[in-house]
């Protein structure tokens, strides 16, 4: 019998999602984003599926994390690293063939001084509006002679608001991309992710970045298929009687008298407390919803409206293809990004071909 919670990871899912981000990319090259453990879906295992599937550019967030894909996945794709480097990583991003992006001068000067052109040109993030990490337009100059005629592989920016389709950010953070891009024609370009791919050719460019999309989450894209599956295990069912409560704080109140299913996630797991009186399930294919506060180990379920007997172990759905991710993260006040990258490793992960 199951006894704690269970995140099944298809990997055949990912790469999928993966193929079909490609195909939606105007022609573009698709790279993966695997920073924080692949969303959640194993930093390794999700590497190694997509390395095989033909993926020729990661990103990270961390140069650890870089080092570790490295490892995973051996040489020969380029490994990004979000947050750049100083010298203090100089040498595991020497060793480890990786690739850092270049979001301040300081940063910039340190790849100069380190002389990383042997992990190939530079690549430069320049902030075009999102006001959070890059090199800021007016440092344009200071860029330009710092690296004094040395090699840009990328140029790279990244948009405030790419799933708001409408919004005019969208349209000036492209204009002053192309403008400071074409400071280095020889340089590819990159501005997309996930949510950019759906603006169409326009935003494509040469390289898009797409990583809440291979793991099927995110909205503006069809097609794209769960990735990971999320259940638990009934511990308890029992029959609570008109006028009682649940769970901590009292907060849920029965005027009819109430099947009720204690299952074995709670937030230590990853599962919000926020999804207190908000959450769901399915059980047998029924949508049972969260009654009372979400605990640190459980939570609880009203399973009055599922027929016949639940079996006590029984694994029910938190996420996967009946309990959509994005709809769970909307009833919980939150996103699939928060929902996944916040499954805690007390949850066992199994992956799938
Ligand atoms: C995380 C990240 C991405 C991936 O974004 P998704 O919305 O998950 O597709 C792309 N680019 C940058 C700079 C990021 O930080």
């Amino acid at each position: 019998m199951a006894t704690r919670p269970r995140a099944t990871i298809r990997l055949s899912a990912i790469v999928d999602n993966w193929r079909a981000l490609s195909a939606a990319a105007s022609g573009a090259e698709a790279g993966a984003v695997v920073k924080a453990n692949a969303y959640g879906h194993g930093l390794a295992e999700t590497g190694r599926a997509l390395a095989a599937a033909g993926c020729r550019t990661f990103f990270t967030a961390y140069v650890f994390e870089a080092v570790a894909l490295r490892e995973a996945i051996g040489p020969g794709p380029a490994i990004m690293v979000f947050h750049g480097f100083c010298e203090r990583s100089a040498q595991d991003v020497r060793d480890a063939q990786i690739t850092p992006i270049l979001n301040t001068l300081e940063q910039v000067r340190c790849w100069r001084a380190e002389s990383m052109r042997e992990v190939g040109g530079a690549v430069l993030h320049f902030d075009t509006g999102m006001n959070r990490l890059g090199l800021r337009p007016g440092d344009l100059g200071a860029v330009k002679n710092m690296l004094d005629g040395r090699p840009v592989g990328y140029v790279m920016s990244h948009l405030a608001c790419a799933d708001e389709p409408k919004f005019e950010l969208n349209a000036r953070q492209r204009a002053l991309f192309l403008e400071l891009a074409m400071e280095w024609p020889e340089a590819k370009r990159s501005l997309g992710n996930t949510a950019a791919i759906a603006l169409g050719s326009d935003y494509a460019f040469d390289l898009v970045r797409p990583g809440i999309g291979l793991f099927g989450g995110g909205h503006g894209l069809r097609n794209l298929a769960p990735a990971l599956t999320l259940e638990a295990p009934i511990l308890t069912v029992f029959e609570a009687a008109a006028g009682s409560t649940t769970g901590y704080g009292a907060t849920r109140r029965f005027g009819r008298p109430r099947r009720l299913a204690t299952v074995a996630l709670g937030y230590a797991d990853g599962f919000p407390r926020h999804a207190s009186n908000r959450g769901f399930a399915y059980v047998d294919g029924v949508r049972c919803p969260v009654v009372g506060r979400v605990s640190m180990d459980l939570c609880t379920l009203d399973v009055s409206s599922v027929d016949g007997m639940i079996a006590e172990g029984k694994m029910v759905e938190f996420i996967g293809a009946s309990a959509d991710l994005e709809l769970q993260a909307e009833a919980v006040g939150t996103l699939g990004y928060e929902l996944l990258t916040g499954l805690s490793d007390r949850i066992e992960r199994v992956w799938a071909a």
